[in-house]
């Protein structure tokens, strides 16, 4: 793809298209070290682009991983209440939007992108992408829970729930496991403990796909995702 450099900065977030073509007449721009005066000179992004010296980067797919925190709903727009695109503090977000859902008060791993064709692929339900939370729950689980959970459990739908992956941490009047989901059901991980007779009072999402929750990051906290993982997941 190609752009006008005065196009290829505005989506930079260099400034608005008549600000940036000032720029360009003062000569503060330069595109491979070589001075650009011209606004409708094509570049593919690729050339080292610098204005009052500084590289310019603009990246037509942004990919955030942000720690969502509970109180706050996946939503890119609420008119009562906080989303998760509030903690998203860059100039330059209107195309971005959550992928997938997690209630209000789970938390962990929230991919935000503006990357279309990846969301599609990572939530549709052929894709089975494994999705792993950490859960507490009140109530016991039994080891038999491992047997269920695999065997697919009766959560009130149509058809029964895929296998999962059950790891129990701990259990007694507060349980503590970890369970692995392919699909995306509303509500699923709570309603799979309430066909154990467990209540979820804490979930929290580790990791979907090949993407894990950065344990450095913050609870409302976000930061781009490395090459490496943006690799891993396309
Ligand atoms: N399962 C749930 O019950 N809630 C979530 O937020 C995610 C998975």
């Amino acid at each position: 793809m190609s752009y006008r450099l005065d196009q290829y900065l505005t989506l930079a977030g260099e400034g608005s298209r008549s600000q940036v073509k000032q720029f360009l007449k003062k000569g503060l721009v330069q595109v491979d070290g070589i001075t650009e005066k011209q606004a409708k000179r094509k570049v593919l992004g690729n050339e080292q682009i610098t204005l009052n010296g500084k590289p310019v980067y603009y990246e037509e797919h942004c990919y955030l991983m942000l720690h969502k925190p509970a109180g706050v709903v996946t939503a890119t727009e609420d008119k009562k209440e906080k989303t998760v695109m509030d903690l998203i503090t860059l100039q330059q977000k209107k195309d971005l939007f959550p992928v997938g859902r997690l209630d209000k008060d789970t938390e962990g791993l929230l991919l935000v992108t503006n990357d279309g064709e990846l969301a599609h692929r990572l939530l549709s339900p052929k894709k089975h992408v494994d999705k792993c939370y950490f859960t507490r729950v009140t109530g016991q689980i039994h080891e038999e829970d491992i047997h269920r959970f695999k065997e697919g459990l009766d959560i009130g739908d149509e058809k029964k729930t895929l296998p999962a992956d059950l790891e129990i941490l701990s259990s007694g009047e507060i349980s503590e496991a970890k369970v692995t989901i392919c699909e995306g059901r509303y509500h699923q991980v709570k309603r799979m403990f309430e066909a154990i007779g467990c209540k979820v009072i804490y979930l929290k999402r580790l990791s979907m796909g090949s993407l894990k929750l950065d344990p450095a990051l913050e609870k409302g906290a976000f930061r781009k995702l490395t090459e490496e993982e943006i690799a891993a997941l396309l």
